[in-house]
């Protein structure tokens, strides 16, 4: 079973896809850790991949396609892959669907985590303003929303249209919105 998480920055995407894998036993994909081990390693694309990141810009569908098909030959086994961060746009989606089609598989369900774009902002603002200051990462958050209200809300109507898309209220206890993502798995 291969299963996508869509949400935007700060829904709890990454505590989700954690509970998620240990249910039913999937290799946790998330592209954003993939990107984060590359910077690690250091390198020219290291230092190329951090500058996009920290400016809360997408990377290009051609870097993302080769680290998915990197980590997919050398992680094979068990049931499936939960997709974290990916796809993100349209293209990137078509990809994934090529790529699957490659090794016989399909995508199951999309899960979208959804918590609304005011609330989000809210939550960072609110932030910034008990804070008292604008830092780096305060922009790069607000910006990174931005960039996903533009770029992955196309997305979320191409999944919808061919009625693979599953909504989840993104808001409340963690073990809450898990047993909301737990029923809208079973109910397929
Ligand atoms: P994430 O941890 O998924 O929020 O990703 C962190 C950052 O990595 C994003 O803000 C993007 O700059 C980049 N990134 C992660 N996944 C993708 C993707 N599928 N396509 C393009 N850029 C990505």
């Amino acid at each position: 079973m291969n299963l996508v998480l869509l949400g935007p920055p700060g829904a709890g995407k990454g505590t989700q896809a954690k509970l998620i894998c240990e249910r039913y036993e999937l290799i946790h994909l998330s592209t954003g850790d993939l990107l984060r081990a590359e910077i690690t390693k250091g390198g020219d694309l290291g230092i190329k991949l951090e500058e996009i990141i920290n400016a809360g810009k997408l990377v290009s569908n051609e870097i993302i396609i080769e680290v998915i098909k990197k980590f997919i030959n050398s992680n094979k086994k068990k049931k499936g892959y939960l997709f974290d961060g990916f796809p993100r746009n349209i293209e990137q989606a078509e990809l994934l669907h090529t790529l699957l089609k490659s090794i016989n598989q399909v995508i199951k369900c999309v899960l979208l985590i959804d918590v609304s774009n005011d609330i989000l902002k809210q939550r960072i603002l609110s932030r910034r303003e008990k804070e008292g200051r604008s830092d780096d990462n305060e922009e790069t958050l607000l910006n990174r929303l931005n960039t996903y209200i533009t770029e992955t809300t196309p997305l979320i109507n191409y999944y919808e249209q061919i009625d693979l898309l599953k909504k989840i209220v993104g808001e409340g206890e963690i073990s809450h919105i898990n047993q909301r993502i737990n029923d809208a798995v079973e109910e397929i």
